[in-house]
């Protein structure tokens, strides 16, 4: 392959260029680096899932009373009340697909490390997925505010808790973790 695409504007490159006709930008292949920043990012992502799991997503106070409610906890409590869908979403919205997102991660950093250009086409596909996806991942923490600006009962106060903020760090890290995983590095070594 002897051209490069600009990751920043899209211009197509000399591959020994190491700078981009176009915006200027450094176009250098660091495949090594990428796979250090991505699994350094992932890595993060996975700290952070486990007290976005563990502690409550929302604490709500009421006459005094401070009770947390963690994501797994709420969607019990929303199944167990007949919220069959609701609870559905905020499962497989945030426990399966980040659990999901960061072993794909995990998966494609060990491949193009291992340099296994098997199922290429697979491969781009996942990557791609998580890309698309990455932005909905917040959907949780839309919901917590959504919940925050409705219910506004007088004498029940609720606000994000500890999980909230971990989630969202979580998310935020897969996020960073996928654009380190630099998209042109599969192409390069599989076409080599
Ligand atoms: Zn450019």
């Amino acid at each position: 392959m002897r051209w490069l695409r600009c990751p920043y504007c899209g211009a197509t490159n000399d591959r020994e260029d190491r700078w981009c006709g176009r915006c200027g930008l450094d176009i250098t292949l660091d495949i090594q680096g990428s796979l250090h920043k991505s699994l350094a990012y992932l890595l993060a992502a996975v700290i952070f899932y486990i007290p976005a799991n563990l502690y409550p997503i929302l604490q709500t106070t009421k006459f005094s009373n401070v009770e947390g409610s963690t994501i797994i906890g709420g969607v019990i409590q929303m199944w167990a009340e007949g919220d069959y869908p609701v609870a559905l979403i905020i499962f497989v919205a945030s426990v399966l697909v980040p659990l999901l997102k960061i072993v794909v991660l995990f998966y494609l950093i060990f491949t193009i490390w291992r340099r296994r250009c098997k199922n290429f086409g697979q491969k781009i596909l996942l990557y791609h997925l998580i890309e698309i996806t990455g932005p909905w991942s917040l959907i949780d923490v839309f919901v917590v505010v959504l919940l925050v600006a409705l219910i506004h009962f007088q004498s029940i106060a609720i606000i994000p808790g500890i999980g909230a903020s971990s989630f969202a760090l979580m998310v935020f890290f897969t996020l960073l973790s996928s654009y380190a995983l630099d998209e042109r590095i599969l192409g390069e070594i599989c076409e080599r």
